[in-house]
């Protein structure tokens, strides 16, 4: 069994995520979150706003329809662009994503490529239905975008969204005139997105309803600088040129600053961004040698943009992205103004109309959290349980409060105890089993510091913690314990100093 797949067992086993609908196992490419997962992923939004938009005083957020009229997608060119190479099987009908089944088949990347070439390099290579042998038809292109009709009469098509993007580009005359009115001004948007992938596949990598977050950056484009840039220029990243990628070279660490000096990535706000993103997935316990930015390929790059690099992470079966970052240009604006009728520009202080250009970060929630799971996973043979090490800010239970015994004073005061750390903590409480069941359990989802009370805490006051991460304990007051825990989470204070050490 590979990791993903032994990851994919805990998620299920202990409610984690889970297939939606699973009881009738009809369709693929939609999953749950229980209660561990639910946490997990309002954590890291949480981070990730705490990182990224409180950390700035110019961006801010929106929260927009997931269903959209048809005008908004003819107008950004989704309706015609946005779409998959597929293949049918003649004989069993299944469907392919043409461009993957090559891959898969002959390790040609071709994404990105017309589908006369890729019908070309099907009956060239005698590629075959994957399923059954049979033959493959034409390929023919796709459009991702789930549809729907709006009115009991019908007649208004509108679809669900395929990115966060366009209710921030559809509002932005307002978004802008209410808050700032002054360039550049950055508006996020944490959301749903849907896409009728062809085949769904890796857990919760590829699915067709899926968690985004979103930047649109707004720039002036004659003055594209970003007031922060100092503060990360000497800051690496690990690129991987096109250049690079072309030769068959690997990707290279280097400064933002050279970065954008070389034109590699020609926007101050977009190495910015990408410099962050570096530093928080790292952060979120991706190592480094399992992070880089891939510059597309010119074939590859969406109709939109001017620019795109992926942060890609390095999951078991290869690199896959999980960050897009783009440089939109004014595609969108100048669309949405040229198909609404409606003004788009705004005045600069030096009293030229423009369209702004934007930098877009997009992030994948999904597919960072199955990079969390993947690379935060133990296996762990000398405890006997595998584990979770997530991140403090982003672990569901960051506290556990076990009674030793169920019985005199002691489950009274665990019950008090986890009252009162309840009021700052999400909290675990346990009495089920030995002490060491408990200690996996806790262990299993991440859970950091478990709260022992025994008989001394009846005397003194005090109970022992313990760290997921080294087992080691501490004995702790129990008055302290509550600001304790919240200097250890911002990493203020170190383990084995905040009382006296057990083993
Ligand atoms: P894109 O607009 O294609 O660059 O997508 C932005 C981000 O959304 C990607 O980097 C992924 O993390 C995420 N994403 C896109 N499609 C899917 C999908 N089908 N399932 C899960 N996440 C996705």
């Amino acid at each position: 069994m590979s990791k993903m797949e032994e990851i994919q067992k805990v998620c299920l086993n202990r409610g984690i995520i889970f297939p939606t609908a699973e009881i009738y196992s009809t369709i693929s490419g939609f999953f749950d979150y229980g209660p561990v997962g639910t946490l997990l992923k309002r954590k890291f939004i949480d981070y990730w706003r705490e990182f990224f938009v409180k950390s700035e005083d110019n961006i801010l957020e929106m929260e927009g329809s997931i269903i959209l009229p048809e005008r908004v997608f003819e107008a950004s060119g989704h309706l015609k662009s946005f779409v998959d190479p597929i293949t049918q099987c003649l004989k069993c009908k299944s469907i392919q994503r043409a461009d993957d089944l090559i891959q898969e088949k002959t390790g040609k990347f071709v994404e990105g490529k017309p589908v006369k070439e890729l019908t070309e390099i099907i009956n060239n290579e005698k590629i075959k239905c994957p399923r059954c042998g049979g033959p493959l038809s034409e390929v023919k292109l796709f459009n991702l975008m789930l549809k729907t009709e709006i009115s009991p009469v019908g007649g208004q098509t509108a679809y669900l969204r395929p990115e966060t993007a366009q209710n921030i580009f559809t509002s932005f005359q307002r978004l802008f005139r209410a808050v700032r009115s002054k360039l550049p001004f950055g508006v996020a948007q944490v959301g749903r997105s849907f896409r009728n992938e062809i085949s769904p596949r890796h857990f919760i990598i590829r699915v067709r309803e899926f968690n985004q977050v979103e930047i649109e950056m707004f720039y002036d484009s004659q003055k594209p600088e970003c007031k922060k840039f100092d503060e990360i220029k000497d800051k690496k990243i690990v690129i991987f040129t096109r250049e690079a990628q072309k030769k068959n070279l690997k990707p290279v660490k280097m400064r933002a600053e050279e970065l954008f000096k070389k034109r590699i990535v020609p926007s101050e706000w977009l190495v910015y961004f990408m410099t962050k993103e570096f530093e928080f997935y790292k952060s979120l316990g991706i190592p480094e040698d399992c992070l880089r930015f891939r510059e597309m390929l010119k074939e590859e790059i969406p109709h939109y943009s001017a620019g795109n690099y992926d942060l890609e992470i390095n999951f078991e079966f290869g690199w896959k992205e999980t960050v897009g970052n783009a440089i939109r240009t004014d595609h969108d604006l100048k669309n949405h103004m040229k198909n609404s009728g409606q003004n788009m520009t705004v005045m600069t202080d030096d009293k030229r109309k423009i369209i702004p250009w934007v930098a877009e970060p997009s992030f994948g929630i999904d597919r960072t959290i199955a990079g969390i799971l993947l690379h935060c996973f133990v296996e762990d043979k000398k405890r006997g349980w595998n584990w979770f090490k997530f991140p403090a800010k982003i672990t569901p239970y960051p506290v556990a409060v076990f009674p030793l015994v169920n019985k005199d004073e002691i489950p009274e005061k665990a019950r008090e105890i986890y009252e009162t750390l309840k009021k700052d903590f999400d909290v675990l409480y346990d009495d089920s089993g030995s002490i060491g069941r408990r200690y996996a359990r806790a262990d299993e989802v991440g859970t950091i510091f478990a709260v022992t009370i025994d008989y001394d805490s009846l005397d003194n006051d005090t109970c022992t913690v313990r760290h997921r991460d080294t087992t080691k304990q501490v004995r702790v007051k129990m008055k302290d314990l509550a600001p304790t825990i919240h200097k250890l989470i911002n990493g203020e204070v170190e383990f084995e100093k905040v009382g006296n050490l057990i083993n």
